[in-house]
């Protein structure tokens, strides 16, 4: 028997879709969107054959009711949105218990609207081979929170002198949701020796996985200068990682306008980095809880990267996640947790830019997506559509809440946005036609 699901009065919001109606789920897939709009002409087929599918789905969640309190504004209705694939997050499983599990930051990031993560191979062991790649993914979908795929490394250990199994993966396979590598990376670590950095391109491309660039050696606009090269010498698929200068920024933007064909090149941007500076940084402790690598950086930055999402030099916006102990930020260890405030720090930030929900949808759902090669097939996801997979988040746009780390499923509880109000909360995450996160009543 098929498991059916409906979700009714509700604002559908994608990359390109962004109307008022209901869906349709049907063994974990989406099987169809109807519009139903508050204002003539009334699809009155669409709501009588929306009637048949409620009486007999399983469950119903009328947006109407959602908040589980008074009946929503059916101007306010809340937001589903396809659920966010974030490209780069540190889960610190195996070996960093105290910093995060693979648990925690799966509930994490169910309870932040994701549903698809990679996570970074600078894990204990690093995760150089397919196999640890596969035994990660399989954890984590036993825990049925959100579908993981771990990046390898490109050299053995990160130590820069040896390939890892990169050289084992197998050649490109058609988009769908399957487990394979998806993406490779040296994370912080740049590949110093450029022979073996074009070894590894080589491989990456032969495989057919994007290679995702950190850009910290010799300063971040040296370190992109330098993988835009790389990318042009490869013509392997070089995704530039939290690009954080107006000066990367312009060197992406030029790379994207030479003739098609000449290089494949993609980057993403973080929460932190549109919405904090310099100051906000100092104000933290410059070496200890404001520590992020690259560096919040000055207004002006700030601004060249707003700009550059706007006009459509981003790809995507991906959460750098990277849960710490206490103990270990205030000894200077780099990094935020960020998957439970990425979409509400994005929507509160560039929102006053004109930045709309589905341009945000893109960057967090869909764009994320066609770089891991999962947006198509019958497990395609990021967008709103027949046929694929139904992940998604719900959110409550008008919602203001105070951030508060005692708070988050991470085990790491180092924002810097603690304390501070944002706006659009995220009510609910849906994994394959499946619950799995409810926080209406915790906001
Ligand atoms: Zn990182």
């Amino acid at each position: 028997m098929s498991r059916l699901l409906a979700l009714k009065n509700f604002r559908i919001v994608d990359e390109t879709t962004d109307l008022r109606g209901a869906v349709i789920v049907e063994d974990g897939r989406i099987a169809e969107i109807i519009p139903v709009p508050d204002t003539f002409p009334e699809n009155i087929e669409g709501e009588k054959r929306l009637n048949r599918f409620c009486a007999g789905a399983g469950m119903v969640l009328d947006g109407l009711f959602f908040s589980g309190q008074s009946p929503h504004n059916a101007a306010e209705l809340p937001v589903l949105m396809p659920a966010f694939v974030d490209l780069h997050a540190h889960f610190r499983d195996p070996g960093f218990p105290e910093k995060e599990t693979l648990e925690s930051a799966c509930l994490a990031a169910a309870a932040g609207g994701y549903g698809t993560a990679v996570c970074m191979a600078n894990t204990k062991p690093v995760t150089g081979a397919g196999a640890q790649a596969a035994a990660l993914h399989r954890r984590a979908a036993a825990l049925g929170l959100i579908d993981l795929y771990p990046a390898l490394s490109l050299t053995k250990n990160m130590e820069g002198r040896e390939l890892s199994e990169i050289t084992r993966l197998p050649g490109p396979a058609p988009e769908d949701g399957g487990f394979r590598v998806r993406l490779l990376s040296e994370d912080g670590k740049d590949l110093a020796d450029d022979g073996l950095f074009l070894a590894a391109c080589a491989e990456a491309r032969r495989a057919g996985i994007p290679v995702s660039c950190h850009c910290d050696l010799g300063g971040e606009n040296a370190a992109t200068r330098r993988a835009i090269a790389m990318a042009a010498s490869s013509l392997c698929h070089i995704h530039i990682a939290h690009v954080s200068t107006k000066e990367a920024a312009a060197m992406i933007r030029e790379a994207k306008s030479r003739p098609a064909g000449s290089l494949n090149i993609s980057c993403e941007v973080t929460p932190h980095h549109l919405a904090l500076v310099k100051e906000d940084a100092d104000a933290l402790g410059a070496e200890s809880r404001g520590r992020v690598n690259p560096p919040l950086r000055g207004e002006e930055d700030r601004l060249a990267l707003i700009g550059a999402v706007a006009e459509g030099t981003v790809d995507a916006i991906a959460t750098d996640h990277a849960p710490h102990t206490e103990k270990d930020k205030e000894a200077g260890a780099p990094g935020f947790t960020g998957l439970e405030t990425a979409f509400a720090v994005c929507y509160s930030t560039l929102g006053a830019f004109g930045v709309g929900l589905s341009k945000l949808s893109s960057l967090m759902s869909a764009a994320p997506a066609r770089i891991l090669g999962l947006a198509g097939g019958g497990e395609g996801r990021g967008r709103i559509a027949p046929g694929l997979r139904a992940d998604f988040c719900i959110a409550d746009t008008g919602r203001a809440w105070t951030v508060d780390p005692a708070a988050f499923k991470s085990r790491g509880k180092n924002s810097p946005f603690a304390g501070r109000e944002l706006r659009g909360a995220v009510l609910m995450t849906i994994h394959g036609g499946r619950i799995v996160f409810d926080g209406r009543d915790n906001v």
